[in-house]
């Protein structure tokens, strides 16, 4: 198969920066749809793959999977998309589209799912490669719509950090007269706090510090909640229906389980590992509670969002910076230093 060079930025081993250089992206089959990328946002997961945190990279690798952009070329069969046309591409960038979880609009949870980074290209038989870069080449399927009103900076973050949180607060029914609390205020539970809001939901933040309350009332929060102090921690047990949990290390879930409501769901979006201390089953049982996990959303879902984003003029709090400085950036948001997002303005790339 015939094949572009471009340029991408990306790192070739563990220990090393993130430097420029050179990927191939397959040239456009009858379904495939090629995109010149505008905008990337910056996911802690890039900064666990390039440094092998998960111990499943294969290098070199091409973080990046907020990508949005504009169509330059698309294949014979592609009718969903035209030149020019604003589109984005999320996390995920084929499936096996067969199975049950592929059929009911669930392709995250495709056992053959194809990761936008760090993925298996069956065309050009390596890995995927993302967004840090000039181009990308993807299946017409697995192309989304932008609306044209939004800041294109400010929607790449929701292709991950977005849909990360936008998935569980639809699965659990959140609504109108819905209680809801987000545990984090990052890249993910600012969207959290943004989304569960638009929805109508009543929110609330668990901070551990009180210099977050103003940043989470602009944010659409109606209170912020001390998970430190007991007796605020008090005030709110048996409170909430939904518990949208996005911190990205290990911590005590048991505080939170004693806020839930009866028939109540924690969901853990932003840890993989296992717990500690364990959970205590009795608050569990003593109100039918769920502690849950969810991961990012589905190619329809996706464009569900993107679509009530539009309508409701939401788009992400983000920093926008050069691809040149995105060593520096990773440094930064390990030191949880961000409001709320990087965005990499890709043309920086061509400099
Ligand atoms: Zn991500
Ligand atoms: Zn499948």
């Amino acid at each position: 198969m015939n094949t572009t060079e471009v340029k991408a930025y990306g790192s070739e081993s563990p220990e090393a920066d993130l430097k420029p250089l050179k990927i191939d992206r397959r040239e456009i089959t009858p379904t495939d749809v090629e995109i010149d990328i505008l905008y990337c946002g910056v996911c802690h997961s890039d900064l666990h793959f390039a440094k092998n945190d998960w111990g499943m990279t294969q290098y070199p690798v091409v973080p990046g999977h907020e990508i949005v952009g504009k169509v330059t070329k698309i294949g014979q069969n592609v009718d969903n998309y035209k030149i020019g046309d604003l589109v984005a591409v999320g996390c995920l960038v084929d499936s096996c589209r067969t199975c049950n979880n592929c059929k009911n609009d669930l392709e995250q949870y495709c056992p053959e799912w194809v990761g936008t980074y760090g993925g298996f290209d069956k065309h050009l038989q390596t890995n995927t490669h993302g967004g840090y870069s000039e181009t990308i080449v993807v299946d017409k399927d697995f192309v989304l719509k932008v609306p044209e009103n939004l800041d294109l900076a400010g929607i790449a973050p929701v292709l991950c950090a977005g849909i990360t949180t936008w998935s569980p607060l639809r699965h659990w029914n959140v609504g109108k007269d819905s209680k809801v609390a987000v545990v984090g205020l990052g890249g993910l539970g600012h969207m959290a706090i943004k989304l569960a809001h638009a929805l109508g939901a009543h929110v609330t933040l668990f901070s551990r510090s009180t210099n977050k309350i103003e940043d989470a009332k602009s944010l659409g929060a109606d209170q912020v909640v001390i998970s430190t102090d007991d007796a605020q921690m008090q005030s709110v047990a048996g409170a909430f229906d939904v518990i949208i949990d996005t911190v990205p290390y290990v911590h005590d879930l048991n505080p939170y389980i004693g806020t839930l409501n009866t028939n109540g769901t924690l969901v853990v979006v932003g840890y993989l590992g296992p717990l500690d201390p364990m959970l205590v089953t009795v608050p569990m049982i003593m109100g039918r509670k769920s502690v849950a996990g969810s991961l990012i959303g589905g190619i329809a879902e996706t464009q569900e969002l993107l679509d009530f984003c539009g309508k409701h003029n939401i788009t992400s709090d983000v920093e926008v910076i050069n691809i040149q400085e995105i060593n520096t950036a990773y440094e930064r948001m390990l030191k949880s230093d961000v409001k709320y997002r990087f965005v990499i303005d890709m043309k920086s790339i061509k400099n």
